[in-house]
């Protein structure tokens, strides 16, 4: 019986493109570059995975280095360092988004193809959920979003959460 390689099946990367209807702010066609390290329990529905999110693109009136080269920077140490260990018992999924800047929400259709410009949307409605279902139904926990990480204040009621939220209880927590 032929055993499996040990390394390819714990990493898989793979670039997702996806269509913006045409007309809209960033053009027609985007990639979302997504990276999976597989945990044991992965294929089965103790699997617990979490997202890490960051998004490479940026725009003139923007600060790239921080918003979001930082983020990224940050996600791709991450990565590094989780390549140290293959004992890890949960997956994780790794994400660089494409057009995340001045692209609109999109209608989104969770599990259904859509049109969308912006690359978070494009990786919820068409990735996760045929991915989910083709991993034993696992448990999504959630992803962690790296954006803009260079600004730093410790003082209370410094920052805002934008509006708005597809989930408008997270915001209570945070
Ligand atoms: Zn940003």
């Amino acid at each position: 019986m032929a055993q499996s390689p040990p390394h390819s099946t714990v990493w898989r990367l793979q670039c997702k493109n996806f269509t913006a209807p045409s007309g809209s702010v960033r053009g027609n066609a985007g990639t979302n570059i997504i990276g999976v390290k597989r945990g044991k329990l992965n294929g089965t529905s103790d699997d617990k995975i979490v997202a890490v999110g960051a998004h490479y693109d940026t725009v003139s009136n923007s600060p790239g280095v921080n918003d979001d080269g930082s983020g990224m920077a940050a996600m791709l140490e991450i990565a590094r360092v989780m390549t140290s260990s293959n004992e890890q018992n949960f997956t994780t999924i790794f994400v660089a988004f494409d057009h995340e800047e001045n692209a609109p929400p999109a209608r989104v259709a969770i599990g259904t193809p859509c049109e969308t410009p912006r690359g978070s949307d494009d990786f919820v409605c068409s990735w996760l959920l045929p991915f989910l279902r083709s991993s034993g139904r696992p448990e999504f926990q959630g992803i962690f979003m790296l954006e803009t990480i260079m600004n730093y204040d410790p003082q209370p009621n410094v920052q805002t959460v934008p509006q708005p939220l597809a989930f408008p209880n997270v915001r209570i927590r945070i």
